[in-house]
């Protein structure tokens, strides 16, 4: 799951929307004379709530780096993807030429330029991309953010100072990473050991060659090594260095602001050369490279990797802090208190989950003396938490208390009962319910946290507020008003940020169109000189080589549309997603060559089609399970009350007999062979036979008995249904399936958790207990308080669907086209599953098996491979878009779009899906 390019998700999120509507009705309002709470009330005004692209989320999963395409980092989210080019700058250092014209003392500050649209970053990245040397500083915030966020970058050339709105363009900044990471150009900054990995952080920008003035000062042993003190012996410039700490997220900035800004970095150039000098002079005295030196230690910060503070046990380390602090000035204090320490780690767990899932700063939610001063005075009431705080609070020395600080915190307010609870009663619980949530979650993206942690500490805290009288009269209309907020979240985090189709072409040497493309495949052919480019707006290329066929020669002309980036529902305009036809559990398992490139069966819903179509898969998934006889889930089935089917009852006779034919290899083997033993080959069939002979003692069979086979263990309304069933899909192995809507939902609308049959013991999975007791009470969970979130985003496979909605990587900055690329999430899992080690492997295996339908889908998928073959996999595929199109009844399919399409493509020598060219860039 960490694994997933999405890993979108921000902190607010769902948390936010609970946390709002839970405690707004509950006791924000019910306690007179309070503050405003606007921390979490104004969540969504929180400029990094829009950011689409977040690279760093607040889960606990680690960081994934750039991966380039072709290099070695493509596989290994850990390395740096301009290795080489730093380590070619660490052998032969390059020296930065800079020729200052405006040197020292005052300068047209407020000439500078403000970029911020899209166009003014690329008009400032090809000027970038002309200048040999410029100076850069970033400005961060990160009071009201758990990881903080470059919140203004500035960058300066010999000629001009430009101040880019990183907010504005948070999600377009990789339009400067040519520019940053170009060897040939020498990149200024002052002590950028942070700025580098901010600018991994947020952009994934990587800074190569860069020289550093504060490394060029410890060369030189100055005796200080700061701006200010640069800025003052240099250039005779005071800096007002409060400003750093100032909220640069302000926008306008305030004039004092942005001069500050503007001085940071316009007088870098001019310093760089002063120092280089020196470095020169400093050298020819003493006979060794001074200049050298300052440049590989310049060039050494720039190998760093940003990479998540992730502590195996949350807080701890905060909390080990305060311990140590703390009892020095807390003289009635004994130092080894058991409970102290206890509660200082419990309330510093908590702050950090909820800093996280609010992404606030730490210190936006709970003072490290607020800690120290809860954990020991034990306050009892909820006023005298917030006394306690308040008192603890008013202690911190002025100059670290800023304005921005209420006491206590907004989010102290929503959640005190949380930490009255904590404090009061149920330290053991809630320990249990923190380890719970990061050991399952530990590699969970943000949108799991936030449920999990959600979810754990609904039941464990919230539900106390859940006995109150109000809860009760608010209930449902509190149901609603979160359904809505969801919503509201859904369609601003998981819909697509930019349009998804470019309707860029491609055509042939001879003119002919040959497809629709992404703005990346074109640059693809074009990179490795075998396309030219023939139109520049909407862009086309025009192929060097002679393409494997023509679309009409292959009857699919589907992909010689122009697509339209709006709901095929109900033609939304405003917000759509990807949704996926065929569920990913079974496309996982495809044959390589029928999943890639399949744009056919990837649509664009808006949240609300989406949660229609998802909700009949889902459906759909479970009649699938019926007639493969291959459950859903892997779980046993406790209950041996009188609900038991027969089939069960069958399975556990069968177990307890030691052996046999069970009721489940029976009926799949009777139902492959009525639907296609006439086509199987005889091995197989011969095979399936025996099966079924063996329940019937060994003597031969007929189809008789293989219908008799069908139903046997199955309580009456099974085999009505499973009768159903048969006569559709024979229908469908024929012709377009006909059914209906209604008839999908009369026959799945009924017993669905009887569905749930308890797993052969061949089916080769691990399941250790924990796993087993957890899954069906966090899915309940679900169900209940995450409906759009579970039913929409939530793959059965476990897989967000967010991750593949919203490619967070750069090439979802470039407006790669997903549907015409490879399932980069499969490309993954399966590098996990083939090239990673045992226990990786395992752990894959385990979330497939723990999270969803992964199981299912590969038992079902090769249950078809075995019978029918491909064949089988495209009729499958067309029963799943009947399905979809029964739910929908959508109005704007592309043109080209069929139930009944093939969707056999070859892919040439020379194409992006050729799995065995790896063409080197030219
Ligand atoms: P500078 O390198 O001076 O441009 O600082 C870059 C960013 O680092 C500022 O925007 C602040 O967010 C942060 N920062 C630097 N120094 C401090 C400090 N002493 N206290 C708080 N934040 C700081
Ligand atoms: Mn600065
Ligand atoms: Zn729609």
């Amino acid at each position: 799951m960490k694994k997933m390019r999405t890993t979108y998700v921000v902190a607010c999120l769902a948390a936010v929307a609970l946390g709002l509507y839970a405690y707004a009705t509950l006791h924000g309002q019910k306690k007179k004379g309070r503050r405003r709470l606007q921390c979490c009330l104004e969540i969504n005004k929180k400029p990094q709530s829009r950011f689409k692209v977040v690279l760093a989320d607040n889960s606990f999963s680690p960081f994934e780096h750039l991966k380039r395409e072709g290099h070695k980092s493509e596989n290994f989210s850990s390395l740096h993807p301009y290795e080489d080019q730093i380590n070619a700058l660490l052998q032969q250092p390059t020296f930065p030429q800079v020729t200052v014209v405006s040197s020292s003392g005052a300068y047209a500050w407020d000439s500078y330029i403000w970029v911020q649209t899209k166009s003014e970053l690329e008009s400032l990245a090809k000027l970038l991309s002309e200048e040999e040397i410029f100076a850069v500083d970033t400005e961060q915030h990160r009071l009201h953010s758990f990881l903080g966020f470059t919140a203004l970058m500035q960058v300066s050339t010999l000629k001009k100072d430009y101040l880019v709105d990183t907010i504005a363009l948070h999600d377009v900044m990789n339009i400067l990473r040519p520019a940053f990471s170009n060897p040939c150009i020498c990149k200024v900054f002052h002590g950028a050991d942070n700025d580098v990995l901010w600018l991994q952080r947020d952009f994934h920008l990587y800074v190569v060659n860069l020289f550093d003035t504060k490394k060029a000062c410890e060369v030189l042993s100055k005796p200080q090594k700061s701006l200010a003190y640069l800025l003052e012996t240099y250039c005779g410039v005071t800096a007002n260095k409060a400003l750093q700490r100032a909220d640069w997220r302000l926008r306008p900035l305030p004039e004092e602001m942005v001069q500050y800004a503007c001085d940071d970095a316009h007088y870098l150039l001019y310093i760089a050369e002063c120092l280089i000098k020196e470095l020169r002079q400093k050298s020819t005295v003493n006979k060794c490279s001074y200049l050298e030196d300052a440049i590989r230690r310049s060039n050494m910060v720039t190998l760093q990797l940003y990479e998540k503070e992730l502590e195996a046990s949350p807080g701890d380390s905060a909390a080990a802090s305060i311990l140590w602090r703390f009892p020095g000035d807390g003289q009635d204090v004994p130092r080894k208190n058991h409970n102290v320490e206890k509660l200082v780690r419990q309330l510093c767990r908590w702050r950090d989950l909820m800093a996280r899932t609010h992404d606030e700063s730490l210190r936006c939610v709970l003072s490290d003396q607020s800690i120290w001063a809860l954990a020991t005075k034990v306050p009892k009431t909820e006023e005298d938490v917030y006394h306690t705080v308040v008192q603890a609070d008013s202690k911190i020395d002025a100059f670290d208390t800023c304005a921005s600080f209420p006491s206590p915190s907004p989010i102290l307010f929503r959640h005190v009962k949380d930490v009255s609870c904590l404090l009061q009663e149920d330290i053991n619980g809630l320990d249990n319910v923190f380890q719970a949530i990061v050991k399952q979650y530990s590699w969970a993206s943000q949108n799991s946290l936030v449920m999990a942690y959600e979810n754990s500490l609904q039941e464990n805290l919230y539900l106390k507020l859940a006995n109150k009288p109000l809860c009760q009269q608010n209930g449902g209309k509190l149901k609603e008003e979160r359904r809505k907020a969801l919503r509201e979240l859904c369609v601003q985090k998981f819909s697509c940020k930019a349009p998804v189709y470019h309707n860029c072409r491609i055509y042939a040497s001879d003119g002919r169109l040959l497809c629709y493309c992404d703005k990346k495949k074109l640059e693809w052919y074009l990179d490795r000189d075998l396309a030219k480019l023939v139109e520049d707006d909407p862009p086309a290329i025009m192929l060097l080589f002679e393409p494997k066929g023509r679309p009409e020669d292959e009857d699919n002309t589907f992909y010689i549309q122009s697509k339209k980036n709006m709901c095929v529902g109900c033609g939304e305009k405003s917000h759509y997603l990807r949704y996926r036809i065929i569920p990913s559990c079974y496309r996982l398992h495809f044959p390589e060559h029928l999943k890639s490139h399949r744009s056919h069966d990837i649509v664009l819903l808006c949240v609300d089609c989406h949660e229609v179509a998802h909700a009949a898969a889902e459906k759909y998934k479970k009649q699938i399970a019926v007639e493969f006889g291959i459950p859903l889930f892997v779980q046993k089935i406790q209950d041996s009350g009188d609900e038991r089917s027969k089939l069960e009852k069958a399975q556990d006779e069968w177990k307890s007999k030691g052996g046999g034919v069970s009721p489940l290899q029976l009926r799949t083997a009777a139902m492959a062979l009525l639907r296609h033993g006439s086509m199987m080959p005889s091995e197989r069939r011969e095979e399936l036979t025996s099966v079924v002979k063996e329940y019937f003692g060994g003597r031969e069979i007929s189809e008789r008995d293989l219908e008799a086979a069908l139903l046997v263990g199955m309580s009456p309304q099974e085999k009505r249904r499973l009768k159903k069933k048969r006569g559709m899909f024979q229908k469908t192995a024929t012709t377009t399936s006909t059914t209906t809507c209604d008839e999908i939902a009369a026959e799945t609308s009924t017993a669905e958790e009887k569905i749930i049959i308890e797993s052969n013991a061949s089916n080769g999975l691990h399941l250790d207990e924990s796993v087993n007791g957890n899954l069906p009470k966090n899915r309940s969970i679900h169900a209940n308080s995450f409906s759009i979130l579970n039913s929409t985003y939530i793959d059965g496979d476990g897989r967000t669907q967010c991750s593949d909605e919203m490619p967070m990587r750069d090439e979802s900055v470039l407006g790669a086209n997903e549907l015409e690329r490879p399932d980069v999430s499969q490309r993954q899992l399966n590098i996990v599953e083939s090239s990673a080690g045992a226990t990786r492997s395992s752990k894959h295996d385990r979330k497939l098996s723990l999270l969803g339908h992964g199981h299912h889908g590969r038992r079902v998928v090769e249950a078809i491979m075995s019978v029918e073959g491909e064949d089988g996999i495209c009729e499958f595929c067309q029963r799943w878009r009947q399905v979809f199109v029964d739910a929908i009844h959508p109005r704007f399919l592309p043109a080209g779009w069929d139930v009944k399409h093939r969707g056999r493509r070859e892919f040439g020598e020379y194409s992006v899906y050729n799995p065995v060219r790896n063409l080197p860039v030219h």
